[in-house]
């Protein structure tokens, strides 16, 4: 019997073989254990992912870069802006996180939501890598879903505390009008909420992230919420619920990609936001209820999550599942 209404995807091959980093490359497996150990999920809960194609990859990815990446031919900066040691292990891992978001892409559409336990590399561009991610899984998935004719719109809401430069950059055809959003926050910590000027594309970007961190030059999103530091639950949650409604007041998309970092939380080393674990579970609930009540499928993937305590990370993202569980329940 499964319990969950819908799948997760893992591979015991996501982890990423950087050595120590702060990147706990370990936390794929760790999360998968803690579900099945809790009985969140069961065995049968879980969809093994194939590596993505290379023509896949290239729906995104430079021919260039490829093969530069295939060959292990990055020059020494192309490897120090990656911030993760190259080796062709590696390759491999991320080609099969593209092959988890491509396998989870496909799943939301059919069951409403997936769940890759993985991916979110939303730092890659199409011609390089940079700050732990060498390929963005997540575009390579809408590019599939859109190839293969199964959608034509789609939404990233990306709640990393890194804003999702990669992301803005490959979509950077889809704009909105401009002018500031209303604010529904009589919080004195107002974030700096743009949004950009002209309109047309296909793919529709949300980032809410900390303003004062990495990347230091953000492109522009649809809608960029420049958060200042240490906001904490409330104010983070009626930001992100107000970025959700102008959006989707906008745009329809028929996919929406949550790249759900678990990096806003405040005792993490990356980070300098002040959301508490119950906040991020509160901030998963909001965004899987606005898609469960407009009937927009949501495919998830986990991003970063660097807390002082792995089990923290761990927490964080196995309630992202225990969240998608309650809101899609029945
Ligand atoms: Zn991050």
């Amino acid at each position: 019997m499964t319990m969950l209404p819908f799948k997760l995807v893992y591979s015991d091959d996501y982890y990423l073989p950087i050595g120590a980093h702060v990147f706990p490359a370990e936390k794929y497996e760790r999360v998968h254990n803690r579900l099945i150990e809790t009985g969140v999920a069961e065995v049968s809960d879980f969809l093994t992912p194939q590596p993505a194609s290379d023509e896949d990859i290239l729906l995104v990815h430079t021919p260039l870069y490829v093969q530069k990446l295939k060959t292990g031919t990055l020059s020494p900066r192309e490897e120090l802006e990656l911030e993760i040691p190259y080796s062709p292990e590696l390759v491999r891992a991320f080609w099969l996180a593209a092959g988890g978001s491509i396998l989870a892409a496909d799943r939301a559409l059919k069951d409403r939501v997936a769940v890759n336990l993985g991916g979110g590399f939303h730092h890659a561009f199409p011609d390089h890598g940079e700050g732990f991610c060498m390929i963005h899984d997540v575009a390579v998935a809408i590019r599939r879903m859109q190839r293969d004719h199964k959608i034509t719109r789609a939404m990233t809401v990306d709640c990393d505390v890194h804003q999702g430069n990669g992301t803005a950059a490959i979509f950077a055809g889809t704009r909105i009008p401009g002018g500031p959003l209303p604010s529904t926050s009589a919080s004195v910590l107002s974030p700096a909420v743009t949004t950009r000027s002209s309109h047309t594309g296909d793919v529709f970007t949300i980032s809410l992230h900390q303003e004062n961190n990495y990347p230091v030059s953000k492109p522009p999103s649809s809608i960029d919420v420049n958060l200042p530091d240490g906001i904490g639950d409330d104010d983070y949650l009626a930001w992100l619920d107000n970025a959700l409604s102008s959006g989707l007041r906008q745009f329809e998309p028929e996919l929406i990609c949550y790249i759900a970092g678990a990096d806003p939380y405040r005792e993490d080393q990356l980070g300098g936001l002040a959301l508490t674990i119950e906040g991020l579970k509160r901030r998963d609930e909001l965004l899987f209820r606005v898609a469960r009540t407009r009937s927009i499928p949501v495919m998830v993937t986990y991003a970063g999550g660097y807390a002082q305590r792995l089990e923290d990370t761990v927490t964080i993202h196995s309630n992202t599942v225990i969240a998608a569980r309650e809101v899609f329940a029945g």
